[in-house]
């Protein structure tokens, strides 16, 4: 298993991902549609599940375009989705690609920060269900198409309030901290059982929207870009991390 920092350094094999299908939620943008784009040149195909189709068709020929394995386009709001909905999306998947490889949970939204005292409750439900409810659901939903792949790697995406609650970060801070305990049960329940593993990725502060929204006043330009975090993100999809389980990694220093 490689060291924290030798993972931040990750030099990928180009044919890394050859052969391997991949679920990215959240595809359409920010570090979710780089790690698509990424994972596709890296050889896999990539499955593009977001709530804006036609962010998601402007990376499916974004791919086809560099020559990239045919992906395919997933629309679904993981805010609505229901548990039939997710279910049916899974047998679709069987039905078009048999097993997935890896899947990166990477759909997220921020919510407001405020103190708990005055969140809105609605906007609390809105965040838990797109950062936790449905990566539960889509795991679960998932779980025998992932058991059905030799070496599948599951990678749910932390933060750093993921592993140290903040104020005013509310309902963003409680799904991540949330998110890191699932991760944890999933490899404590499968890992003498199955050749699956599920680790979290903190990407630190990365220049994307969501970013910006939580810093309004920071200069974009000092923050890394999506491209820059994706070797720890390569590492966690492929081979080379077989041995890591139940990890949290920063993809930053
Ligand atoms: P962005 O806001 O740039 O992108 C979020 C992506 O999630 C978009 O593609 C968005 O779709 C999708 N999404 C949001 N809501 C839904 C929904 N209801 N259903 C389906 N898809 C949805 O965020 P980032 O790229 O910055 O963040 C990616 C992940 O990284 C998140 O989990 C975030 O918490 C985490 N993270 C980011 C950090 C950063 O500094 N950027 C730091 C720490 C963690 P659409 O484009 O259609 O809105």
């Amino acid at each position: 298993m490689l060291t924290h920092d030798q993972i931040r350094n990750f030099i990928p094999q180009p044919d890394c991902l050859i052969g391997k299908n991949i679920l990215v939620t959240g595809a359409g943008d920010g570090i979710g549609r780089i790690a698509a784009l990424t994972f596709a040149k890296y050889g896999a195909t990539v499955l593009l599940l977001g709530r804006t189709a036609s962010k998601l068709e402007e990376v499916y020929d974004e791919i086809e375009a560099a020559g990239g394995a045919q992906p395919a386009i997933l629309p679904m709001n993981l805010e609505s989705a229901s548990h039939t909905e997710i279910q049916q999306l899974a047998i679709l998947i069987e039905r078009e690609v048999g097993h997935l490889d890896g899947l990166l949970h990477n759909a997220g939204v921020l919510g407001v920060l405020t103190p708990l005292e005055m969140y809105d409750p609605i906007i609390f439900e809105q965040v838990m269900k797109v950062n936790f409810n449905a990566t539960f659901m889509l795991t679960q939903a998932l779980f025998p198409l992932l058991k059905s792949a030799p070496t599948a790697s599951v990678v749910f995406t932390s933060s750093s309030v993921g592993s140290q609650p903040r104020a005013f970060w509310g309902a963003y801070a409680l799904s991540k901290l949330a998110v890191e305990g699932m991760s944890d049960i999933w490899t404590q329940e499968t890992q003498k059982t199955t050749t699956l593993r599920f680790n979290c990725i903190n990407p630190g502060g990365t220049r994307t929207a969501m970013r910006a929204k939580a810093y309004p006043d920071e200069d974009p330009k000092v923050l890394p870009t999506a491209d820059e975090i994706m070797p720890a993100y390569l590492y966690l999809m492929g081979d080379d991390s077989l041995d890591m389980n139940g990890q949290s990694i920063d993809a930053q220093a």
